[in-house]
C-alpha cells in the first residue's frame, strides 16, 4: 500500500503536466495554428510563462482561467494515475500515455471549435499507423501489422468519406428546399470533414477489424445522445423543426469508441 502510493506520484506528474501540454496546444493551435506564445482569451494580453502554467489568472484584465483548463488538468491527472494502476492491454503505458493526450487535443478542439485539424490529423496519422502497427504485429509479425493497421486506416477514411459525401448531398437538398422556401442556407453540415480523416487516424491506430467497431460504437453513441437531446427539447417545448438539424459532432463519439477499445 505504502509502495503503491509512492509510486502513483509519478503518473501524477507526468498527467498534470500533459494536462498542461494538452491545454496549451487547445489554447493556441486552432487560434494561430501554430505553437505561439498564449494569450488571455479575453484582453489578447499574453501570458508570462510562469503564470501560464501555474494556471494563474491574467495579471491585466484578472479574468480567471477557463473551466475547460481546470477540467483538462483533473481529467488528465486521474487518467494517467489510473491507467498506471490499469494499463491498457493492448499499448501498455507509455503508449497509452501518448495516446490519452493525442484524444485529448482533439476532443477540446473539437468540442470548442468544432474543428478537426489537418496538422493534428497528420500527426495522428503518424502516431495511429504506428500503434496499430504494434498492436497487430504482436499476433502476426511487423508486416501483418504494418497491414492490418493501413487496411483499417483506409476502412476507417473510406466509410465515412461515403457517409460524408451521402450528407453533402442531403444538404445541397435541403439547402434547395429552404431557397425554395424563402429562408437563407444556414450551412450546417451533419459530418464534419474533419471526422472523415479522425476515422482514418483512428483506422491506422486501431486497425482492421476494429475500427469497424469503432465506428459503429460513435455513431449509436452520437445518435443515442441527439437522440436524448431532442426528446429533452420536446418535454421542455422548445422543439423546433432546426433542432433536427442540428449538426452532430461525430469526432467526440469516434474517440469515445476508439478510446473504449484500446483502454477497456
Ligand atoms: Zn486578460
Amino acid at each position: 500500500m505504502e509502495m503503491m502510493n509512492v509510486t502513483l506520484v509519478i503518473p501524477v506528474i507526468l498527467g498534470w503536466i500533459s494536462g498542461l501540454f494538452i491545454n496549451y496546444v487547445s489554447d493556441v493551435l486552432p487560434l494561430t495554428r501554430r505553437f505561439t506564445r498564449p494569450t488571455c482569451p479575453e484582453c489578447q494580453t499574453p501570458f508570462p510563462l510562469a503564470d501560464y502554467l501555474t494556471l494563474r489568472a491574467c495579471r491585466n484584465c484578472g479574468k480567471a482561467r477557463s473551466l475547460r483548463t481546470w477540467v483538462v488538468q483533473i481529467l488528465t491527472t486521474v487518467a494517467f494515475a489510473y491507467f498506471w494502476l490499469h494499463p491498457s492491454k493492448a499499448l501498455g503505458i507509455p503508449l497509452g500515455m501518448i495516446v490519452i493526450i493525442y484524444f485529448g487535443i482533439i476532443t477540446v478542439i473539437d468540442l470548442e471549435h468544432r474543428l478537426i485539424l489537418h496538422p493534428t490529423s497528420l500527426v495522428g496519422a503518424v502516431l495511429g499507423f504506428f500503434v496499430g502497427t504494434y498492436i497487430h504485429s504482436r499476433t502476426g509479425g511487423l508486416l501483418v501489422g504494418a497491414g492490418k493497421s493501413l487496411l483499417g486506416g483506409i476502412f476507417g477514411f473510406g466509410v465515412m468519406f461515403l457517409l460524408y459525401q451521402f450528407g453533402t448531398l442531403v444538404a445541397r437538398f435541403r439547402a434547395r428546399k429552404m431557397q425554395a422556401a424563402g429562408q437563407a442556407d444556414d450551412e450546417e453540415e451533419a459530418l464534419g470533414g474533419g471526422d472523415v480523416y479522425l476515422a482514418g487516424v483512428l483506422g491506422l491506430m486501431l486497425g482492421w477489424p476494429f475500427i469497424w467497431d469503432a465506428i459503429l460504437l460513435g455513431v449509436l453513441l452520437g445518435g443515442l445522445i441527439s437522440f436524448l437531446f431532442i426528446a429533452a427539447l420536446l418535454v421542455r417545448r422548445r422543439y423546433s423543426s432546426d433542432a433536427l438539424m442540428t449538426f452532430i459532432p461525430y469526432g467526440p463519439y469516434f474517440i469515445i469508441g476508439a478510446f473504449y477499445l484500446l483502454f477497456l
